[in-house]
C-alpha cells in the first residue's frame, strides 16, 4: 500500500515479542494475590463436596447446574440469563469508575498470562537473560531451557483443561479415568482442546489476545469519560524529560522528572510508552506505576510521575466520582440485584408439569365412569426431601388415582407419575373442561404447585 508521500507501506507488520521486565512494588503485589486467589478458586472448587455430590457441578446429561446449595434445573434458565446481564452492567460500572480494571487483574487472559511468565521466568532467566537467549543461536543449553519451559507450559495447560472439564464431569470420577486410560472421547478433546487454548494464548499470543481479538478492548472506549481512572504519565511534572545523573535535582538541569529510563516501557506487557498517553493497548495492570517508582526513589524523587488518575486530574479540572452514566449503572445493577436475590428466594421449590394421554380423549371404565389419564412430570428443586400428594379441583364429584398415593419427592429430582380422574357418567360435564392439579404437602396444608389441564367428557 502506498501513503500519501507515495512510499510504500506493509499491511502486516511482524509481531516483536515483548519480553516485560520484572518490577516490584504495590500494584505487582495485588497482581500476585488476585492471580493466587482467582487461580486457588479455580483449581480448588470443583474439589469441593457439597452433601454427596460436587459442590459446583454443571451437570450437563443430568440437566441441572448445582451451584453449592442451590440447583437450576432448564426451567431456571432465566436466573443464568439474569446473572450474564448483571455481570456485564458491573462490568460496565467499574469500567466507568476504574477503567479497565478487569483487564489489568482479574480477565483469565491476564491471569493465565502472568502465570505462564513466572514459569517462563523460572526456565529462562530475567529480562536481560530471556532477550540474551532469544538472540543465542540454537545450543544444547537454549534447547533445554526452552523446552523445560514448554514442558512445565503444557503440562500447567493439561491441568487447566483438566479441571475446566471438571466442572462438567464430576472430577474425581474424571480423575480416575484419567489414571485409568479410561476417559471418554468428549472428555479427552475438551481437556486437550481447552489445554491447547490456555497454552496457545498464556503462552504464546499473550497481549495480541488484548490488542486484537478481545473485543472488550475496542468497545470500552464508549464507557469511558474524562473523570474514569486512567493509568497516566503526568507530562506537567514529567518534561522535557532527559538521562542524567543522580544528585541535582531536576530544576538545576532544566529538566522535567523524567529521566528517560525506559523502565515504564520495559516493564509494560503490551509493549506500550504510556508517555505517549492514553492508548486503547493499555489494559491497566500498573506495571508501569512500579517501575517509575521505583526509578523516582533512587533519584530521590517523589512517586506518581505515572499514577492511578483521571484526564481531568491530570488536566488540574474538577473531579466527579457520581456521574450521569455511573448512576445509571449502579442503578440498574442495584435493581436487578435485589430482584434477582428475591426471586431465586420465592422460586417456587416444586414445579409440576400436566401432559395428556394422547391414546384416547377419555376410556368408559366397566363401572360407568368416564377417566382421563395424565402423565405427570413432578420437578422438587431443592435439597429438602418430600412426602407430597396430588389432588384435582374444578370437577366435583372425580375421583383421582396416583399410584402410591403419597410420593416421595427425592431432593433435586424429576418424578414422572400418572394420575387417574375419573367421573361418574352423569356428573361428567359434555365435552371439555378446565380442572387444576395440585401437589400438596402430606398433610394437605401446604400447596407447593398447581397446573391448569382439561378434562375431556362426552359430548352427549
Ligand atoms: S501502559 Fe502501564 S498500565 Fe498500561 S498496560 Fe502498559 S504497564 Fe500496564
Ligand atoms: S520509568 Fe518514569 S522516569 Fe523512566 S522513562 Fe518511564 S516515566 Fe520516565
Amino acid at each position: 500500500m502506498n501513503d500519501s508521500s507515495g512510499k510504500s507501506e506493509a499491511l502486516y507488520a511482524r509481531r516483536v515479542k515483548i519480553h516485560a521486565r520484572e518490577v516490584e512494588g504495590f500494584f505487582e503485589n495485588l497482581r500476585t494475590a488476585a492471580v493466587i486467589v482467582l487461580l486457588g478458586l479455580y483449581y480448588l472448587v470443583p474439589w469441593i463436596p457439597w452433601d454427596d455430590r460436587q459442590a459446583v457441578l454443571f451437570d450437563l446429561p443430568g440437566r441441572k447446574f448445582h451451584i453449592f446449595a442451590l440447583t437450576l434445573w432448564p426451567q431456571d434458565f432465566v436466573f443464568l440469563a439474569w446473572l450474564l446481564i448483571m455481570a456485564a452492567l458491573l462490568l460496565f460500572f467499574a469500567t466507568a469508575i476504574a477503567g479497565r480494571v478487569w483487564c489489568g487483574y482479574a480477565c483469565p487472559q491476564t491471569v493465565w498470562t502472568q502465570t505462564f511468565v513466572w514459569i517462563e521466568r523460572l526456565t529462562e532467566g530475567n529480562f536481560n537473560q530471556r532477550i540474551k537467549l532469544d538472540k543465542a543461536p540454537w545450543s544444547t543449553g537454549k534447547w533445554l531451557r526452552r523446552g523445560t519451559k514448554h514442558v512445565l507450559w503444557v503440562l500447567f495447560a493439561a491441568w487447566t483443561g483438566f479441571t475446566f472439564v471438571g466442572y462438567f464431569t464430576p472430577i474425581r470420577e474424571l480423575g480416575d479415568g484419567l489414571l485409568g486410560f479410561s476417559l471418554g472421547g468428549w472428555e479427552t478433546f475438551w481437556i486437550c482442546f481447552y489445554g491447547f487454548a490456555t497454552w496457545g494464548n498464556a503462552g504464546m499470543l499473550r497481549e495480541q489476545v488484548c490488542i486484537y481479538m478481545c473485543p472488550y478492548a475496542r468497545f470500552q472506549g464508549v464507557m469511558f469519560d474524562r473523570d474514569t481512572l486512567i493509568v497516566s504519565y503526568d507530562p506537567a511534572r514529567g518534561e522535557p524529560r532527559g538521562g542524567r545523573a543522580r544528585g541535582p535535582g531536576p530544576g538545576e538541569l532544566g529538566l522535567g522528572d523524567c529521566v528517560d529510563c525506559r523502565m515504564c516501557v520495559q516493564a509494560c506487557p503490551t509493549g506500550i510508552d504510556i508517555r505517549k498517553g492514553l492508548q486503547y493497548e493499555c489494559i491497566t495492570c500498573a506495571a508501569c506505576i512500579d517501575a517509575c517508582d521505583s526509578v523516582m526513589d533512587r533519584f530521590g524523587y517523589p512517586r506518581g510521575l505515572i499514577r492511578y488518575t483521571t484526564q481531568n486530574a491530570v488536566q488540574g479540572k474538577a473531579q466527579h466520582l457520581v456521574r450521569p452514566r455511573v448512576v445509571v449503572y449502579g442503578t440498574l445493577l442495584l435493581v436487578l440485584a435485589a430482584a434477582f436475590l428475591a426471586s431465586l428466594a420465592w422460586r417456587a421449590p416444586v414445579r409440576l408439569d400436566v401432559l395428556r394421554d394422547r391414546n384416547a380423549l377419555y376410556r368408559e371404565l366397566a363401572d360407568g365412569q368416564i377417566e382421563n389419564v395424565y402423565p405427570l412430570k413432578i420437578l422438587n428443586k431443592d435439597g429438602e426431601r418430600r412426602h407430597v400428594r396430588i389432588t384435582v379441583d374444578g370437577l366435583p364429584g372425580a375421583r383421582v388415582r396416583t399410584a402410591p398415593a403419597t410420593i416421595e419427592l427425592a431432593p433435586n429430582s424429576l418424578l414422572d407419575v400418572v394420575t387417574r380422574v375419573s367421573v361418574s357418567r352423569d356428573q361428567a360435564p359434555p365435552g371439555r373442561s378446565d380442572v387444576t392439579f395440585r401437589v400438596e404437602a402430606e398433610n394437605g396444608h401446604t400447596v407447593h404447585a398447581e397446573r391448569e389441564a382439561r378434562f375431556m367428557g362426552p359430548l352427549d
